[in-house]
């Protein structure tokens, strides 16, 4: 294509969307591609920075005209496959946070992160489904699943997902709630950014006070009974307790969240507990203070049950990878309402997460279902491990009525059927 034709079309969307438009060549295009991912380097053919569901509207309009595939981005967190050749959406800008503390709801914009939400609803005694890090997209987190301290009492953050507006690939602003785009509603809540432009989310704040938080550590020697424990304990521990076992750098750390006092969370947790913590962190905070410190999911891997092999082989993964830590998920999100969205494999309760090379998380492989979640998966290829079959086709027969062309390809991709 000659310069003058890049040009024209670039033009175009400059004046048809607010925000600003970067080629390669502009002063900001090398920062606006720029992703948290290391292990590539995206080169789109253009970037546009969205200001609202109008700039969304138009862009994915311009894009269909010009026949460019759209990735959606907000953090950068989770983009996985980069968005070479195509047109770049970026919601960063679309940031508005409002909390109905009556209704206990947040409107929330495209790129709002869960830091926004906590801190606008925390003086109302309110709180999100959130995830572990406050610099990650509400909408990402949201669509992909969305697991927190909240869900074993309150779902997943899809669960929790109420509605969302939605620019389609045909360029239309629906809007997909149990009554208006039922198949969208559901597809949304758990299937990914594979529908459209999510540019507006309402999603469910719950009442939450003060919680009991942190890590407790303990030598490496008492990792074999305190999985042992964990495994029996756990399908019988109160909703309010989150709770994992982790394994690294010569310990066994007992990580958790209570939603009550110190009390109540020391009566929780006291089956984990096999004496004297070599380190405690735990502290009554308020729910946003609340750190508990995770495992990057390297290779994350689901399991019906832990038998004593398990044990041992989790035990044995531990000595070859930085981190592995064993969670226990169940609580609401195992008792999905009807009418719930694809996410996860509600009915498999445990998960290994390792922080480590393949070599060392392979020998868990034997064991597991071979399913995944979606926000921890980090290859393209595997997303159908991330629903049940029937999930999973019925997620393509959306995404053909949605997006029979796949403009919506650059992201965790389900293929139109
Ligand atoms: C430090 C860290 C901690 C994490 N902790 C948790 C956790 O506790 N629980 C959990 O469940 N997950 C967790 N995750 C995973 C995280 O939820 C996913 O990576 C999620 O995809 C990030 O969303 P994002 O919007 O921040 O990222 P982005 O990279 O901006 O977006 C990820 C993908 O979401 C889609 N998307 C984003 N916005 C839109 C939109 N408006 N419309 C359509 N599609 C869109 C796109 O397909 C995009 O490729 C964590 C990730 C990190 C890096």
């Amino acid at each position: 294509m000659n310069q003058q034709l890049i040009a024209r079309p670039v033009a175009d969307l400059s004046r048809l969307v607010r925000g600003p438009v970067h080629r390669p060549g502009d002063d900001e295009y090398d920062t606006q591609r720029a992703s948290l991912n290391p292990s590539f380097d995206a080169h789109p053919w253009v970037i546009a920075e969205a200001t609202s569901a109008a700039d969304v509207r138009a862009a994915v309009a311009w894009a269909r005209v010009h026949d460019l595939p759209v990735a959606v981005q907000s953090t950068g967190h989770g983009t996985h496959v980069p968005s070479d050749g195509g047109l770049l959406l970026k919601t960063t800008r679309m940031r508005t946070v409002l909390v109905d503390p009556d209704r206990r709801i947040a409107k929330v914009g495209a790129g709002a992160v869960w830091g926004d939400v906590l801190a606008a609803a925390a003086p109302f005694g309110l709180a999100p489904v959130s995830g572990s890090s406050p610099t990650v997209g509400v909408a990402g987190f949201t669509m992909g699943g969305g697991l927190g301290s909240l869900s074993r009492k309150h779902g997943f953050g899809a669960d929790n997902l109420l509605r969302a507006d939605v620019v389609t690939a045909a360029g239309d602003l629906v809007t997909a709630t149990p009554d208006r785009n039922p198949g969208l509603f559901w597809a949304v809540r758990g299937g990914g950014g594979n529908f459209g432009v999510t540019t507006s989310l309402e999603i469910r704040l719950h009442p939450v006070a003060e919680v009991f938080a942190g890590q407790a550590l303990f030598p490496i020697s008492h990792a074999a009974a305190l999985l042992t424990a964990y495994r029996d304990y756990a399908p019988v521990m109160p909703d309010e307790l989150t709770c994992t076992i982790a394994l690294f750098g010569g310990y066994v750390a007992v990580r958790a969240t209570y939603l009550g006092d110190e009390g109540e969370a020391r009566r929780a947790l006291r089956p984990l507990w096999p004496g004297a913590p070599v380190r405690d962190t735990f502290a009554e905070v308020t729910y946003p203070q609340a750190s508990v410190p995770g495992t990057a999911p390297r290779n994350f891997e689901l399991f019906t049950s832990v038998s004593d092999e398990l044990v041992d082989t989790v035990i044995g993964v531990a000595s070859a990878a930085n981190a592995v830590e064993v969670r226990y998920w169940g609580g609401a999100m195992a008792r999905p309402a009807a009418g719930a969205g694809p996410v996860g494999h509600r009915d498999v309760p445990f998960s290994v997460t390792v922080d480590g090379p393949e070599s060392a998380a392979s020998s868990l492989w034997p064991h597991a279902t071979g399913g995944s979640f979606l926000n921890f998966l980090h290859d393209p290829a595997a997303v159908e491990t991330a629903y049940t079959a029937a999930d999973y086709q019925r997620l393509r027969e959306i995404k053909s009525a949605c997006d029979p062309a796949n403009v919506f390809q650059h992201n965790m991709n389900i293929r139109p059927a």
